[in-house]
């Protein structure tokens, strides 16, 4: 007798025995989907393993095999049951994450064609059968031999014939029709060039030699690859990944977000080809079924993805590359909460595998880490073919209001420069992480400020749709003409956003060829990397985004970069705030000046002093984590320690409030002394889409003993209905 332990798709924290009936025998294994009864219905399920009794004493068998078979390999259940225990959510939740949804979703099949194939019997036959064919069919026939198999309807087409023709054929025993499964191919109309390796600088090769080394010895080591911007970072990933290939292993890819990052996935295919899969949003359902389908089966040996790329089903697993690996996007914002790159790091460890965390600004954790020798640093200081790191200038923009008698978008330094490039045929990136027109619509006579009622929140005002949006829950209206409250036709908008940007910047610039890119005008994958080729092309001489624009991008005639407000980061309540704005304009800063003349970046500010802004100047990536790591410390807060945040929301603040302080009184009398409590507390955004959010951060102690006790003291209790309740390990945003 066997006993299945199965996990059910009710997002429960708990496991169910069931027995394995003869019939399915062998065929139920740990990582099954499987479906078994539930109550007085059925449910979806997944065996997370096998035993040989189970101490309940009626037990119900499963009822069969879900009917797409797809199954989880055992090195994820494992990586899983870890997921489950450290980001302390449900184990379903975790197990579910192994399999992209459109697998698990069992409603996507794999495409199959009806294919004509030569019969054997037809070749010999040939002769002494020629006489009885028609002429269609001797030519649909003739056809078949030159051509060899293909789909029975491209077939009929391309000779001009009905498929009543084949059918004939069929019947003589001449032709067969197989039944086959195609692939969708999302690249079919992509053309990427071939590329062969580089010759690397001395510091790459030893970065190169660093990688190899661990792949050779297999023990899974951790290598944060700390290279300034420019410095060849992705040669020596391509690199990495042939001796890991060359061994006969598997890689993983990690990029922050695959649609901003088209340039990077270029470059994989164009080394490696079919043997790449790219796993992005873009892909439809279909699309995505056979990529996942393809790693399974082995016939690819690479994946490129953004974070659930981590999951790819590979059996022999050599290498993993997280790439920017300072990003927030790293981390998912819904249960399971992981962060990618520290779940890459574990997954390294159960399999053996290398892993390379790269950035030009590693997220301080990672860097601590490198310190106290958990992870092995390599350091690319030069950027590669003799590029310069570019100037870096702040204009203290007080200074600048002060000179002007009003404050100004742009100084007069950023226009004198800007205006320069446009006469050399050089182009300009601005950088603004703040879309949208104006960011307060406020009425001159009364002070009514519109704001969005399920958020209490000012609406942002986008000017070419005449229309006022919630920036956290998407609400839109049109933009009132006067003033809702009072009538007055007086209405002000205040507050800087991109399209406001554009838009002076046209009137200051009109000759300029200008486009924008941000989340407001980029709504499709073709958006992207069209906006982005006609930059590349030169048909565009300014280009103004986002953080979008920040990421990845190589652009040799760029030799401006404009930050516009350099403290919108600084002011936000988090202890990462300053960390951040530093990684970002090292970040932008880096897109200036990557072909043969020099870059220049001009920083406004209203706070030219903080350190921040004052290392990144230097590029001095040292001396800012040299000053913030021991604030940290001395504070608190990660990574000198683990941080947990629970976090309930619900539409009655009074019930939201008073829930979480229940839980802290269940949870406060068993924490460790040296775990900090604060909260229950409204959140920053203390309301979203009509929920009311409160808070409770623990820092300090031991993060499993911690996790052990939320387990029990939040995830296996049951709340009212409509209040939600999660906890966040080691959270990104804290608002
Ligand atoms: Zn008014
Ligand atoms: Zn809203």
């Amino acid at each position: 007798m066997a006993v299945a332990r199965v996990v059910t798709d009710l997002g429960l924290d708990r496991e169910f025995d069931y027995l394995v009936p003869d019939s399915l025998h062998g065929q139920v294994r740990p990582g099954s989907r499987v479906v078994v009864p539930f109550g007085s219905s059925t449910r979806t399920g997944y065996v997370v393993g096998l035993k040989e009794r189970s101490h309940y004493p009626r037990l119900k068998p499963i009822a069969g095999l879900a009917s797409d078979g797809a199954q989880i390999p055992v090195n994820l259940l494992r990586l899983a049951d870890w997921l489950a225990q450290y980001y302390c959510c449900p184990r379903e939740h975790a197990v579910r994450a192994m399999l992209p949804a459109v697998v698990r979703g069992g409603q996507v099949r794999s495409k199959r064609r009806a294919f004509a194939c030569l019969a054997p019997a037809a070749a010999q036959q040939k002769g002494d059968v020629a006489d009885s064919l028609t002429p269609r069919q001797r030519r649909l026939l003739e056809a078949l031999i030159r051509q060899g198999s293909q789909p029975l309807a491209d077939l009929c087409q391309a000779n001009g014939v009905t498929s009543a023709v084949a059918k004939a054929l069929v019947a003589k025993g001449l032709v067969v029709i197989e039944d086959r499964v195609v692939a969708r191919d999302p690249f079919a109309e992509d053309v990427v060039l071939p590329t062969t390796p580089l010759n690397l600088s001395a510091e790459q090769a030893a970065a190169l030699a660093a990688i190899g080394e661990s792949l050779a010895a297999r023990d899974g080591a951790v290598i944060l690859l700390q290279g300034v911007t420019g410095s060849g970072k992705t040669e020596v990933y391509l690199q990495a990944i042939q001796h890991c290939l060359d061994s006969g292993r598997e890689a993983i890819v990690l990029v922050p977000e695959i649609a901003l990052t088209p340039q990077t996935c270029e470059r994989f295919r164009g080394r490696f080809g079919d043997r790449v899969s790219v796993m992005h949003s873009g892909l439809s359902d279909g699309e995505r079924f056979d990529e996942w389908t393809r790693v399974h089966q082995g016939r690819a040996a690479i994946v490129v993805g953004a974070r659930s790329a981590l999951f790819a089903p590979f059996q022999n697993l050599g290498l993993i590359v997280v790439d920017e690996e300072h990003e927030s996007t790293y981390k998912q914002e819904e249960s399971p909460r992981y962060h990618a790159r520290d779940v890459a790091v574990v997954r390294g460890k159960l399999e053996h595998a290398t892993v390379v965390l790269g950035s030009a600004t590693p997220s301080l954790e990672s860097y601590q880490n490198a310190l106290n020798g958990k992870y092995r640093r390599v350091l690319l200081t030069h950027r590669v073919d003799h590029c310069e790191m570019p100037t870096i200038e702040l204009v203290d923009m007080t200074a600048e209001a002060a000179m002007q008698g009003q404050a100004q978008i742009f100084s007069r330094r950023l226009q004198a420069l800007l205006e320069d490039r446009l006469g050399r045929g050089e182009q300009t990136i601005l950088f603004l992480n703040r879309r949208g027109y104006a960011t307060q619509f406020m009425c001159t006579s009364c002070g009514f400020v519109a704001a969005c009622p399920d958020c209490e929140t000012s609406y942002t005002y986008h000017r070419r749709d005449q229309m006022l949006c919630c920036h956290l829950c998407g609400r839109i209206l049109q933009a009132p003409k006067t003033c809702p409250q009072c009538g007055n036709p007086e209405v002000r908008y205040s507050g800087v956003g991109t399209e406001k940007i554009e838009v002076v910047a046209q009137i200051l610039f009109p000759r300029a060829v200008i486009a924008r890119m941000d989340s407001d005008n980029m709504t499709t994958r073709r958006s992207y990397s069209d906006t982005l080729e006609a930059f590349r092309a030169g048909r565009v001489h300014v280009l103004i985004g986002t953080q979008m624009i920040a990421k990845g991008l190589h652009f040799p005639n760029c030799t401006l970069v404009g930050v516009l407000n350099a403290d919108l980061g600084l002011r936000l309540p988090d202890f990462r705030a300053s960390e951040r704005t530093f990684q970002l304009l090292t970040q932008v800063a880096g897109r200036a000046g990557r072909g043969e003349r020099a870059g220049h970046v001009v920083v406004q500010t209203y706070s030219p002093y903080h350190p921040a802004l004052q290392f990144a100047l230097q590029h001095d990536v040292d001396g800012f984590y040299g000053e913030e790591l021991p604030d940290r410390v001395a504070l608190g807060f990660p990574p000198a320690t683990h941080m947990v945040m629970i976090h309930v929301r619900g539409p009655e603040p009074a019930q939201v409030e008073a829930t979480a302080a229940e839980i802290l009184a269940a949870l406060q009398p068993r924490l460790a002394p040296e775990v900090k409590v604060s909260g229950p507390l409204p959140a920053p955004i203390a309301k979203i889409r009509g929920q009311y959010r409160y808070q409770i951060t623990l820092r300090g102690g031991n993060i499993r003993t911690l996790g052990r006790l939320l387990r029990e003291a939040v995830l296996a209790r049951r709340f009212a209905k409509d209040i939600e309740v999660a906890v966040d390990v080691d959270p990104r945003s804290l608002l």
